[in-house]
């Protein structure tokens, strides 16, 4: 049985679930989800500890993206209501100040753009020498894709981890997106790598992908050893190409986190947008007692996530140790 290969080959091991054994946890009965999901929070446990890493993202450039990815309310080219906005450099200093004081030790500053123009590096340039001098936190850039000087100057100037998502399988890729394509996406995420800085990558589940392709995408994202993974499901918003779909089930969510864990024993396996919608109230609390070791506090850039205080709350009462917060007490 799956479960009991898993265990000696991941849990003893440490050696993620190859494509088709994640096909066949993503395929498991619901009587054994439960235990799927107490298989992958022991693995978590002993290849990650008990640290959950909590991280605040903000957003400098809102809406009016160019691209066309068909889940996302941010483009340009769809009738939805996210209108274009940025952010000043004092309020993003203000903001990383107060994800800090939550406990988190990763700020995100994020832009909805293809890839960075000279403007936007010149912000990004200005933001991260701010807030490296008003707050002790690590910063993040989600900034699209980039040539290589932009990669070599978010390196030098400090950027911790990049974040760049996949978004999905290859082979669903140009059902998702038709105005770039995966192989970019992957070669900025080698550049990342390349030239030091942290690899984050995520994907959106329950976008009409099939389980074969959603078992594609979880070892595609294992050949890249990401340092995190922010996991998103679907919010089918009103206005953009995905905005009829269905909302994933909550139990193939399930069976995703605990498959996706699997697949990567030793990476950050975040929770990010969608959640609510998928798992209910009690999503969080199943997520991060089945694999999940890291949240988004606050708002998910467009939608309205959690009160952060509901979540720490929660991980307090899992005796869950937010990792910064364990460090300075
Ligand atoms: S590139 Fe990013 S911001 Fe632009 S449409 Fe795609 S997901 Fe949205």
């Amino acid at each position: 049985m799956i479960l009991d290969v898993a265990r000696e080959q991941v849990l003893e091991r440490g050696e993620g679930l190859d494509e088709a054994q994640v096909r066949e946890v993503l395929r498991l009965p619901d009587e054994l989800l439960d235990d799927a999901l107490a298989l992958a929070h022991e693995v978590r446990m002993r290849w990650c500890g008990p640290e959950v890493e909590v991280e605040g993202i903000v957003s400098v450039k809102t809406g009016g993206c160019p691209e066309d990815c068909h889940f996302c309310a941010q483009s340009g080219r769809f009738e939805s209501p996210v209108r274009a906005t940025r952010l000043d450099i004092p309020s993003l200093v203000e903001a990383a100040r107060q994800t800090a004081a939550t406990g988190a030790t990763e700020f995100c500053i994020v832009a909805a753009v293809r890839g960075p123009d000279e403007r936007l590096m010149a912000q990004v340039r200005e933001g991260v020498a701010a807030i490296h001098a008003a707050v002790d936190i690590n910063v993040a850039c989600s900034l699209g894709i980039l040539t290589r000087a932009q990669a070599e100057e978010l390196a030098e100037l400090g950027v911790h981890r990049y974040n760049h998502n996949l978004e999905a399988a290859r082979s669903y890729f140009p059902e998702v997106v038709t105005t770039h394509t995966w192989e970019e996406r992957w070669d900025t995420l080698m550049l990342v790598r390349e030239l030091g800085m942290e690899v984050c990558c995520g994907c959106i589940l329950g976008m009409g992908e099939t389980v074969e392709q959603r078992a594609e995408l979880a070892v595609q994202l294992a050949a890249l050893d990401p340092d995190e993974v922010p996991l998103n499901f679907l919010d089918p918003r009103p206005g953009t190409p995905f905005g009829d779909l269905e909302v994933m089930d909550g139990r193939d969510a399930l069976r995703a986190i605990a498959a996706f864990r699997l697949a990567m024993p030793r990476t950050v396996l975040r929770f990010a947008g969608g959640r609510e919608l998928t798992l209910g109230d009690l999503g969080a609390r199943q997520g991060v007692t089945g694999g999940i070791n890291a949240i988004i506090v606050g708002n998910y850039l467009t939608t309205l996530g959690r009160d952060p205080h509901e979540d720490l709350d929660l991980l307090a009462s899992l005796s869950m140790p937010v990792k910064a917060l364990s460090q300075t007490l």
